[in-house]
């Protein structure tokens, strides 16, 4: 192959920057199969070319730098990273390796490559003293107060040497990513990306409380020092932190390279099994002076090589396309394909994203799509293999969940269910309805809010007040004490008023500020109700679309339901708001001469504050002329016209409350 040192450079620019996305920001800009492959290809050009590498080529040192944000941690010693070779004949040329290098018998040990973050942690007479990321290899992140927040990292252990330093890896589960992301999506904020950024990004935060409610995990592969204790062998190091208390990866000795092979292939197989996202299978030489003897390079040790599996693609056919609706009412398509082993699972659906993926792929039911699973939980469709269908895909018109019609996003690629009551969206309603802008109830967060649908209690907003602090309190995670404090916020929540109650109804166009607009001008809900279209657009800052929105709402059976059962709650219909006056509603004032209480501007305002307006000329129109000391021609031409006149006294009464 043919390189020039202009693509070498323009590589190592471009690897750089992605590995500062994916280091130090933990957000990736490709993926890692993408990754590794333009790295595989710098590593070809600098094989090619060993006088181009340049000092800051990734393939010379470890990635990631250490940031300001956190104190500096020089690791006594250095955190590597693993070469990464992709086939089986590369685990046979580092066997063969070993085999050329070392006189004495050798094994070696097979670890599944967890994907989260490296750490180095440090215990002193058995108590955890600090912890740190792996930074650039030689000098890390100090997150001992994150590290303190994770439940499996033991704060103590048992029979422990003087001083301790042992390797890990901190990630979070597939679980735990699967409930934080269920509920950030109901509280509408931006999703996790991955399970491995979203643990580099947590542990990585400035605040521990806010570590503490990703509930990150860790789980041990090494011991970096040990004083006061001697291993000879790195499967022992293993069974030791295991007996000292310390969650530990899974090991197997092999004693050839087909058992090696072996090894890999299982713990590929049973990837699903884990908690954890895994990006490879590790296989270290066991004996650790042998280690000693080959050293390290400036990256990698010479005696371990992690092999990266390929992500799995295999061909099937869509058998049916389906259309989930999420919480937060988008609609998404599913293809429903033959069953294929994948990644070790049993592949029967894969995610097809879109309506625009859809057609960029142009897929129907009855094609042969390929699918693939890499590190990522849900498998997807890559791509069209057989065409044996009409046309791509269409969206439904409606809702599958509630029949209401569906729009698409004004911003983006989503399509959206309009049904307030959509058993999909009846959550994420409620949540609203409960959230601090609206009825503010304490105490009533997503999670809450889920525990109650899951035990059947509530299906819409209004049943939130009928609830039995008994029924409550057997809810899973409630209590007596909690279940009886959110009962008490939920009947101080009857008084909050019109604006927040309009609010937490969650009519389309009608948010915080719209509902106080409204809430100024209707005393009451009823009063509201009872607007027609026209009325509501008379009002300022209320349009034709919040118009019909409000009107399209309240006709509807599901709130009329609604309404009736809040009203029969005791929910406060009535407005909080200081009531809009609009007494001089369609009424011209003209101001002529001196006012003595009042500057013109002032009483001009008073005018509009009031509905009216003040204009600088008379005309038939005119609804009064306001004349003080010294009035001028305006005067005579209001008597002229028989317009009423009055004085600064008149005035002051006509604004009296
Ligand atoms: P690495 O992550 O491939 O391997 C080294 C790491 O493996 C160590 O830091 C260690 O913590 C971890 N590990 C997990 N289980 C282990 C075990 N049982 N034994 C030993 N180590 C274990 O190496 P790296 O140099 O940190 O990063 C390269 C990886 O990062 C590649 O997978 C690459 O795709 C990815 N990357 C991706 C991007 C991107 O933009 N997507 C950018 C840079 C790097």
């Amino acid at each position: 192959m043919d390189y020039t040192i202009e693509s070498y450079n323009a590589l190592v620019e471009r690897l750089l920057a992605l590995s500062v996305a994916y280091y130090d920001n933990d957000a990736p800009l490709v993926s890692d199969f993408e990754y590794d492959r333009m790295n595989n290809e710098l590593k070809a050009m600098e094989a090619a070319h060993p006088d181009w590498i340049r000092p800051d080529s990734p393939t010379q040192h470890v990635g990631g730098h250490v940031s300001e944000a956190f104190a500096p941690v020089a690791h006594e010693v250095p955190l590597e990273s693993l070469q990464d070779v992709f086939s089986f004949e590369e685990v046979a040329g580092f066997v063969e390796r070993m085999d050329a290098s070392l006189d004495a018998s050798h094994d070696y040990v097979a670890e599944p490559k967890i994907d989260g973050l490296s750490v180095a942690v440090e215990y002193r007479n058995g108590i955890f003293y600090r912890g740190a990321t792996r930074g650039n290899g030689e000098v890390g992140e100090d997150v001992t107060e994150n590290l303190r927040t994770i439940r499996s990292l033991p704060k103590t252990i048992q029979n422990a040497p003087e001083r301790l330093i042992v390797r890990g890896e901190v990630y979070m589960s597939h679980e735990t990513f699967r409930t934080i992301n269920a509920r950030r999506e109901l509280e509408g904020q931006p999703l996790l990306a991955n399970p491995r950024n979203a643990a580099a990004g947590s542990l990585r935060q400035q605040d521990p409380a806010i570590c503490a409610q990703r509930m990150l995990d860790v789980i041990f592969f090494n011991i970096q020092l040990a004083e006061g204790a001697a291993y000879r062998e790195h499967y022992e190091t293993l069974e030791a932190m295991a007996a000292m208390g310390f969650p530990v990866v899974a090991h197997t000795l092999c004693r050839t390279p087909s058992e090696c092979t072996a090894a890999i292939d299982a713990i590929g197989e049973g990837r699903e099994g884990y908690p954890f996202d895994i990006d490879g299978a590790v296989i270290k030489l066991n004996d650790l002076s042998q280690r000693q003897t080959l050293g390290s390079t400036a990256k990698y040790p010479r005696w371990a090589v992690a092999y990266k599996y390929p992500p799995e693609k295999k061909p099937s056919r869509v058998l049916d396309i389906v259309i989930q609706v999420g919480r937060t009412g988008v609609l998404t398509p599913k293809a429903v394909i033959e069953p294929i082993r994948l990644a070790g699972t049993t592949v029967t659906n894969a995610t097809l994203h879109n309506q625009d993926f859809i057609e960029k792929l142009g897929v129907n039911v009855g094609d042969t799509v390929l699918v693939q699973k890499a590190g990522e939980i849900i498998p997807e469709v890559l791509e069209v293999v057989k065409k044996d269908s009409e046309g791509s895909f269409r969206f439904p018109a409606v809702c599958p969940a509630c029949g209401a019609p569906v729009v698409r996003d004004e911003d983006g690629a989503a399509i959206r269910c309009t049904g307030a009551e959509c058993p999909a969206q009846r959550l994420r309603t409620i949540v609203h309805f409960a959230s601090k802008d609206a009825m503010d109830i304490d105490g009533l967060g997503p999670a809450v809010v889920e525990a109650l649908d899951r035990a059947g209690l509530i299906k819409t907003p209004a049943e939130l007040y009928y609830l039995e602090p008994q029924s409550v309190a057997a809810v899973e995670r409630m209590g007596k004490k909690s279940a009886e404090n959110l009962i008490a916020n939920l009947e101080q929540s009857k008084d909050r008023g019109l604006a927040r109650l309009l609010c937490a109804f969650g009519i389309r166009q009608v948010g915080a500020k719209a509902a106080k607009v409204l809430a100024r001008h209707f005393a009451t809900l009823d009063e509201l109700m009872a607007a027609t279209e026209e009325q509501l657009t008379a009002i300022d800052d209320v349009g034709a679309v919040t118009a019909r929105s409000l009107t399209d709402w309240f006709a509807s059976e599901q709130s009329q339901d609604l309404i009736r059962r809040l009203r029969e709650a005791g929910v406060s219909f009535e407005s909080r708001e200081e009531i809009a006056d609009d007494r001089f509603a369609g009424k011209t004032f003209v101001l002529t001469g001196a006012l003595e209480r009042f500057t013109r501007a002032q009483a001009e305002e008073i005018i509009e504050r009031f509905g009216g307006k003040a204009s600088g000329s008379v005309s038939k129109k005119t609804s009064y002329v306001l004349a003080g000391a010294n009035p001028g021609s305006k005067l005579t031409k209001a008597e002229a016209l028989g317009v009423p006149i009055i004085t600064e006294a008149d005035f002051v009464e006509l604004i009296k409350d």
